[in-house]
């Protein structure tokens, strides 16, 4: 594998989505969820950077503020060193070829009244990528051999296949607008332990074989353990942690890194690990707790956490955490 440039294709800066969920009788808004508040991070053109953390901690947002589903309420979205998130919507459509999504459930991401090939032209087709009909054709067939499904695949409906043949053709989907990224939103969570694998797998091979770089959203570490160049850990609408995967997985910094991978089964025979167990759950994000916002459920709080909002700091080459301990 050639070594990953150092120019950013993506790039977040102090991203928020806010939404106000009530209102005064003057219209001001009384209760913020802040889903996602102001978090910043980088992806190398060929990188797999996975955003990691449970359900509600606002990951999926971010994903779908980046791919342009939803408006952010403030901060920065650069591809390529060109900001896209203040676009018209007619500059956004060009932008958005460069950008694909896999959702985690196939079955409602596809529609059930469209046969594959259609499904699979439609972007070929609204990005103007095929010369003609014959183009089309050999692009539709090339795509379902890429994600190996067999070429009759074309003439079926989305029922007719497994949830781990829809995924792949959501995956082509993905890939017949040739994009420079991929997000993949819970992309393998829905589906059985031996397929989840194999769909793994494809994305790894695809990543390699287009340059592809992929932002992959998942609660499962143990998945995330195969596929990732690099690790964010969210919490509560904040990056709490970023490292390269072995940093991550060997040493991590935050006490809620480490919650979270004392719950991932090793395979290594003989290694004893000690499950850490969070107390609590996830509060909410309209009403965080103050100082750090992790506080209420860390086994490692002391008096200044509920005071103090910890900075993301550098922990070493490429690695920043978010913790009184560490500074
Ligand atoms: Fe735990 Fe305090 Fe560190 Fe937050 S700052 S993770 S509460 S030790």
């Amino acid at each position: 594998m050639s070594p990953l440039p150092s120019q950013p294709l993506l790039s977040v800066k102090n991203l928020k989505k806010h939404y106000a969920t009530k209102f005064s009788l003057f219209g001001r808004a009384t209760r913020v969820v802040k889903a996602v508040d102001g978090i910043s991070f980088d992806i190398l053109k060929g990188e797999t950077l996975s955003l990691v953390g449970e359900s509600g901690c606002g990951k999926s947002t971010v994903g779908k503020t980046i791919i342009g589903l939803l408006q952010p309420t403030s901060g920065e979205i650069e591809l390529g060193g060109a900001r896209i998130d203040n676009l018209s919507p007619d500059a956004f459509r060009a932008q958005r070829k460069r950008i694909q999504i896999v959702f985690q459930d196939p079955f409602s991401s596809l529609d059930p009244r469209m046969r594959v090939r259609d499904i699979l032209a439609e972007p070929i087709h609204n990005f103007g990528l095929a010369r003609n009909a014959a183009d089309l054709k050999s692009r539709v067939d090339d795509l379902l051999d890429v994600v190996r499904l067999p070429k009759d695949a074309a003439s079926r409906f989305p029922h007719e296949f497994s949830g781990g043949q829809r995924q792949r053709i959501g995956i082509a989907r993905a890939l017949a607008a040739e994009p420079d990224l991929i997000v993949c939103d819970e992309a393998v969570s829905a589906l059985d332990v031996s397929v989840k694998a194999q769909v793994v797998n494809l994305l790894q091979d695809l990543k390699d074989r287009f340059g592809l770089a992929l932002l992959f959203i998942s609660h499962d570490l143990a998945i995330v353990d195969h596929i990732t160049d690099r690790v964010a850990v969210m919490y509560l609408g904040k990056i709490v942690e970023v490292a390269p995967r072995g940093p991550l997985f060997e040493n991590p910094l935050h006490p809620y890194t480490q919650a979270l991978l004392s719950a991932v089964p090793t395979p290594t025979p003989g290694r004893k690990t000690s499950r850490t167990v969070l107390r609590g759950d996830l509060p909410s994000p309209a009403n965080p707790p103050p100082g750090c916002n992790f506080h209420t459920r860390c086994p490692l709080a002391f008096d200044r956490c509920s005071r103090e909002t910890p900075v993301l700091r550098s922990t070493g080459p490429d690695q920043m955490a978010a913790c009184h301990l560490i500074d």
